[in-house]
């Protein structure tokens, strides 16, 4: 893979930046920011570029205003807590293309910051309407794509904005992303361990396939073991499946063994005879070799916690994507939070954790600050790892 230009790679000084961030916080029931983490985030790039004497011109998406404004989901909230946070006023225009952008964006000098209101206020984002992001690209001289949860996505303001500017380069934190999982998948450190959990096969077969060809061993635990037991011809119960899936499992289960690849999965299991997802309960549990008639595979069982983590010890690369069992539910949560104390305990090798729920899980499991990186994109790193290109970081210039 080519390597991309970043921000320290071009001169920006007192160059109009146009910068791509993922501004899509959360909120509380009064309106105020209740999780900062995505702004804390930005801040390394956003200080670079001020010390630098660009004008920071920050654009982000927030929720799914569907192409209408909506005071529900404007970004003038983000204001007060980013300006907190770099200890410079933030300027705030009410659209991000038209009058009110261009006239905020004239009055900014060199080292100012400037937020967009949201860009999915305009149906043309998501289309990538080519002359709504000549509009956005008017504004600025150069574009910064730093929002890698929506890099997957070829919208204007991760993409199309790009098309005319002359610079085009990636922020620090796009920049880890391409790091960690790019060159440490693409040339890992062995043994490579590659853990996938998570709900469907459909959602990961593709992953899969292409983690096939890189990694020594791969784990598979969660709902998607279960499809890959039926193509074992074992018995799963009522646990989730996808018997439409089953040929793929087979490919993948004839794939490991032709590559040498061992493909782990669970050898006992977290079984209920009732999952009541609305109130976070379980009926009766508990473990089983084989899943009986009536009976729904939860999570991986205490064997395969212990198979599972031996694995892990001995990597010195790990990548892992999607929980072991439904985490959400206590009774069904032991098998993820062992897999991260798995991979948090091996201080011997590069550990990633490859965004979703996998993130929720390790977060909830207190080891977050053990392991080397967390992925901000669910989807995008999925993608990325696939071996798809990304649209927001295929416009990016390379060095
Ligand atoms: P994904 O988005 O594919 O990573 O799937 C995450 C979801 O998979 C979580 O909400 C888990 O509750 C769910 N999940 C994991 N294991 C199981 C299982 N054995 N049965 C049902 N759902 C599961």
């Amino acid at each position: 893979m080519a390597k991309i230009k970043t921000v320290k790679d071009v001169n920006l000084a007192g160059k109009r930046v146009f910068v791509r961030v993922d501004y899509n916080v959360p909120f509380d029931e009064k309106g105020n920011v209740s999780d900062d983490t995505r702004i804390a985030a930005s801040l390394p790039t956003l200080r670079y570029l001020i010390e630098q004497g660009a004008k920071v011109i920050l654009a982000s998406h927030l929720g799914r205003p569907k192409g209408q404004v909506n005071p529900k989901y404007s970004l003038k909230p983000v204001v007060p807590v980013l300006s907190n946070l770099l200890g410079k006023p933030v300027a705030f225009a009410e659209d991000c293309v038209g009058p009110k952008a261009e006239e905020a964006v004239a009055a900014m000098k060199d080292g100012d910051v400037l937020l967009l209101e949201n860009v999915r206020f305009h149906p043309e984002e998501e289309k990538n309407d080519p002359a709504f992001a000549a509009q956005m690209a008017k504004l600025a001289d150069a574009f910064v794509n730093d929002a890698f949860g929506s890099a997957h996505r070829a919208h204007a303001s991760t993409a199309g904005v790009a098309k005319d500017l002359p610079i085009r380069v990636a922020g620090f934190l796009i920049e880890k992303e391409l790091k960690f999982l790019g060159e440490a998948t693409a040339n890992p450190q062995r043994p490579f361990v590659a853990i996938l959990g998570g709900a469907k096969v459909s959602d990961k077969i593709m992953v899969i396939d292409s983690l096939l060809d890189k990694c020594d061993a791969l784990i598979v635990g969660g709902a998607m073991a279960y499809t890959f037991f039926l193509a074992q011809g074992k018995p799963t119960g009522s646990s989730l499946t996808e018997p439409d899936k089953v040929d793929l499992a087979k490919k993948a289960l004839a794939k490991a063994q032709e590559k040498g690849v061992q493909l782990l999965l669970p050898v006992d299991n977290v079984i209920t005879d009732k999952v009541d997802f609305a109130n976070a309960q379980v009926g009766e549990v508990k473990d089983a070799e084989v899943i009986p008639e009536g009976w729904q595979g939860v999570d991986i069982g205490p064997k395969s916690i212990a198979l599972f983590s031996e694995e892990i010890a001995k990597a010195k690369t790990v990548l892992w994507n999607g929980p072991m069992g439904i985490f959400e539910i206590k009774a069904c949560s032991k098998g993820t939070f062992s897999i991260a104390e798995a991979v948090a305990k091996n201080k011997d090798a590069i550990s990633i954790i490859g965004g979703g729920d996998s993130v929720k899980a390790i977060k909830k499991s207190g080891y977050a600050d053990q392991v080397s990186f967390i992925s901000t994109g669910g989807g995008a790193s999925l993608e990325f790892l696939e071996g798809k290109e990304l649209p927001g970081v295929a416009v990016l210039q390379t060095v």
